[in-house]
């Protein structure tokens, strides 16, 4: 990608949105009142907005390698904040993707440097499911369900705040834990029983 051309296509963007509407800009700075908050991985082939067919003031977006929620990451923990608190977001989705370099990484025991503590997060969910996952023969299959594994546990980190926890009491939000498949294209809901799910931790984490 030409760094000269994405002038030239944001130029290209602008002159399709005003043919449009001539107010479309002027209307998208007077403020934001998105729908979604989607937490997703940085993968340069799972572009958020595009596979959810999302438009400007539609999502509020945060990416990471392997899409993560940890409580440690200031940023996780004020996207969060500012999305459910402020912006007042209904839905929260946390969006994983087969194929992921981030998951693969953590299932090989090679150091990777400054990766090493952000990986083992991902060795933590296959520690907390290792039953199941060592039950699955198939390589391929593991890395499959490890991948599902880790946007679940990634769901339940975000019901875990404090944020949420007072949504939930107060107001209508989901929490959603889908997987993008790259080799369809399709982005597949894992449909994740929360309350099963959550129903072990709740006393641990004092959630109601
Ligand atoms: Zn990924």
């Amino acid at each position: 990608m030409n760094i000269d051309q994405i002038f030239k296509n944001n130029q290209a963007w602008v002159n399709e949105k005003l043919g449009v509407d001539p107010d479309y800009f002027k209307n998208l700075s007077e403020g934001q009142a998105p729908e979604v908050l989607y937490i997703g991985c940085s993968d340069s082939r799972v572009t958020a907005e595009e596979i959810m067919g999302a438009k400007p003031g539609e999502a509020f977006i945060l990416r990471n390698i392997a899409n993560m929620v940890s409580n440690l990451d200031l940023s996780a923990m004020s996207v969060i904040n500012y999305a459910v608190s402020h912006l007042k977001v209904n839905h929260i989705i946390i969006c994983g993707h087969y194929g992921c370099g981030g998951v693969k990484a953590a299932m090989q025991s090679e150091d990777l440097g400054i990766l090493n503590p952000w990986l083992r997060n991902i060795r933590d969910v296959y520690r907390l499911h290792n039953d199941e996952l060592n039950a699955i023969a198939d390589e391929a299959q593991k890395y499959r369900r490890l991948v599902e594994l880790n946007v679940q546990e990634q769901c339940v980190n975000v019901i875990k705040t404090a944020d949420v926890q007072i949504a939930y009491r107060n107001r209508n939000i989901t929490v959603h834990g889908w997987v993008m498949d790259m080799a369809t294209g399709k982005l597949i809901d894992l449909k994740i029983d929360f309350d099963k799910v959550l129903k072990d931790i709740m006393e641990i984490y004092h959630l109601d």
